[in-house]
């Protein structure tokens, strides 16, 4: 049994990575702000025995006296929507985020794991992203306190290692959906999915060609764990996120096809920065951790409309159709 930290673990991807972690017999404590993450989502375990919730926000030290083995660090807002809203605290929780993280890690010798994002890549001029490929990021652009944010991150885990030999791993997250995604967080496809749910038009950015690959949760924490597993030479950074490039006009088809919505599409202005392009090159985690996505869209979207669903109280109005 490994003691584990997991930072965010109060939302969307930190709820379902506790609970994969407990089901894998470990020790876990979370630490959250409840800024985007929320109580639902960690009421089915608080009365795990192996589970601990501790309200913390992160841009303050971390100070813990149990043993800590490995610690991620996902504290985050993850959605343009929460962190257009609050930029420097956005900016804030990145950067001091990772420092106390880090400092955490150094002090107990615990192995840390960064959730970065494909964001880093910010409008890639190459395509599949690789994690070799430094980025297009407009530093000044209304992205940038996440973007800039997570880069500067990243710079800080790998000055840890370097200068202090902190054990450190990587991953570069690529959209990922799924269960608990927050139904007003701006996201692409939980805005469709709520939309067509409650029978409201389809808002699509632009002509809706800029294509999306999305990841469906359980692979996206089965490769987080995997990575955190993995030995020393594993630092990263290491893609993970699904390879199968859509388009938003499909998508936005597929949710009408799967929820039967009459929504129709409507088409806005695309917002500043929006990247026109966005796959990940997968092939180190292929090879580094024998990892790659199993759940198609299809599959992945009919169990995140059934869940939605359950939350907007729909679940016996359509199956009663
Ligand atoms: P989320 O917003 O659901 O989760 C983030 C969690 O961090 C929330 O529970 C929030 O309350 C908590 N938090 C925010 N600021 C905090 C602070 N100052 N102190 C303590 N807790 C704080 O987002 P998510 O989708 O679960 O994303 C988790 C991580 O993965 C983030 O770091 C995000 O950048 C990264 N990521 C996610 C995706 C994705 O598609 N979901 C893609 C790339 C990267």
């Amino acid at each position: 049994m490994s003691h584990i930290v997991v930072t965010g673990g109060a939302g969307f991807l930190g709820s379902h990575l506790c609970e994969r972690l407990l089901g894998l017999g470990h020790r876990v404590l979370c630490i959250d702000n409840l800024h985007t993450g929320s109580r639902d989502n960690i009421a089915p375990l608080l009365s795990h025995p192996d589970y601990r919730f501790v309200e913390h926000d992160v841009t303050r030290p971390l100070v813990l006296e149990e043993q800590v083995d490995e610690i991620y660090n996902l504290a985050c807002p993850a959605s343009p929507v929460h962190y257009r809203s609050d930029p420097v605290g956005t900016l804030k929780t990145s950067v001091l985020g990772a420092l106390h993280t880090l400092d955490l890690a150094r002090a107990h010798k615990a192995r840390i794991l960064q959730a970065s994002t494909s964001e880093v890549y910010g409008d890639p001029e190459v395509h599949p992203q690789s994690e070799s490929y430094p980025g297009n990021v407009n530093p000044t652009g209304p992205r940038a306190c996440y973007n800039e944010g997570k880069r500067c991150a990243e710079t800080l885990f790998f000055d840890y290692h370097r200068e202090y030999g902190v054990d450190i791993r990587v991953a570069r997250l690529f959209n990922t959906y799924g269960p608990r995604m927050l139904p007003e967080d701006g996201r692409v496809i939980s805005s469709f999915i709520v939309q067509a749910l409650r029978g409201e038009p389809l808002g699509l950015f632009g002509d809706g060609l800029q294509t999306r690959s999305f990841c469906y949760v359980d692979d996206m924490i089965d490769g987080l764990i995997r990575l955190m597993a993995a030995p020393a030479g594993a630092e990263g950074p290491v893609n993970l996120g699904n390879p199968r490039e859509f388009t938003i006009l499909e998508l936005a088809r597929q949710v009408v096809a799967l929820t039967g919505a009459a929504s129709e599409l409507v088409f806005k202005p695309l917002p500043g920065d929006d990247p026109r392009l966005r796959q990940p090159d997968i092939r180190l985690a292929r090879r580094l951790l024998d990892w790659q996505p199993s759940v198609e869209l299809d599959e992945g979207l009919e169990r995140t409309v059934a869940w939605f669903e359950r939350q907007l109280g729909l679940a016996r109005s359509r199956s009663a159709t």
